[in-house]
């Protein structure tokens, strides 16, 4: 399984960095499973330069009905209608923020049009979306009828101030299954550590730092010391922050990734499983999970 960010920021945009998105695929030589993760920013610009072209998505995903992670939608889906799509697409997610994605099609008049290739709306609250994974011809197409590995998405309720999900992301291939788990906006959230648990990365929000703790959580976010308490509970292997304010991305990178790495190191379970480092993950850049 693969995965790259079309941003990093947090609900402000900061000078070279858009709010929080990223797309995830079932692999390389793989088509069929590919599904971009809230989304914000100019999406079809940042897919096309990680190669990928807007019509290969096959789900979006939003988390919560908050602007900063749904509004580039209707963008997305005008650049999927000018490059002639044909099938289906799924729109995956929380209920409210289906319904606020469904508004804003409709408002910038694109929800007929969209309509026209067919959209799934599904309830990412109430059962799972599996998207199957095909082998590529030669041609570059995928060949049906020979699914070699298949994505899942579960959610699971978050802390944040509107209904938000966290995500648990599966690769299942015969050979084995990966996972990724995904917080999404929420401060400390017993249901993060206990979904992450067997998971290889788990993407967590670091909103701001241990200092302003009480704020965040009250605005229900977390600090990167509370991200690194979470996957140390959790016991995964690598931690990415995201969703960092713009002074975390331009000059403050150190300070969250610091705080988070002393967390980390008080934590013998932590200490056991990491084989990776803390990152605050680079934009446009594709990274293997295994
Ligand atoms: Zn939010």
């Amino acid at each position: 399984m693969r995965l790259a960010f079309l941003g990093v920021a947090g609900a402000l945009p900061a000078a070279g960095h858009s709010n929080v998105s990223f797309v995830v695929t079932a692999g390389v030589a793989t088509a069929g499973a590919t599904a971009l993760v809230d989304c914000s920013g100019t999406p079809a610009a940042a897919l096309e330069q990680l190669g990928v072209c807007p019509t290969e998505i096959d789900s979006v995903i939003l988390t919560h009905a908050h602007t900063d992670h749904l509004y580039a939608l209707p963008s997305l889906m005008h650049a999927q209608l000018m490059l002639g799509r044909s099938a289906r697409l799924t729109l995956a997610g929380e209920p409210a923020a289906l319904q606020r994605a469904r508004a804003l099609l409709d408002a910038a008049g694109l929800l007929e049009r969209a309509e026209s290739f067919g959209i799934a709306w599904h309830d990412l609250s109430r059962s799972e979306l599996r998207l199957a994974a095909r082998e590529m011809g030669a041609d570059g197409a995928g060949r049906s009828g020979d699914a070699t590995a298949e994505l899942c998405f579960r959610s699971f309720a978050v802390e944040h101030s509107v209904p938000t999900l966290g995500l648990l992301i599966e690769h299942r291939s015969v050979q084995n299954t990966t996972r990724i788990c995904s917080s999404g906006d929420t401060r400390p959230c017993e249901a993060v550590a206990v979904n992450a648990r067997g998971a290889a990365l788990l993407i967590h929000e670091a909103s701001g730092l241990a200092d302003e703790e009480s704020e965040l959580n009250a605005a229900g976010h977390s600090s990167a010391r509370q991200a690194a308490a979470a996957a140390a509970a959790a016991g995964v292997r690598q931690l990415q922050l995201v969703h960092l304010p713009p002074w975390g991305l331009n000059g403050g990178e150190s300070r969250f990734l610091s705080e988070a790495r002393t967390a980390l190191a008080r934590t013998a379970l932590a200490r056991a499983a990491f084989d990776g480092d803390v990152a605050i993950p680079q934009t446009g850049r594709w990274f293997d999970v295994s």
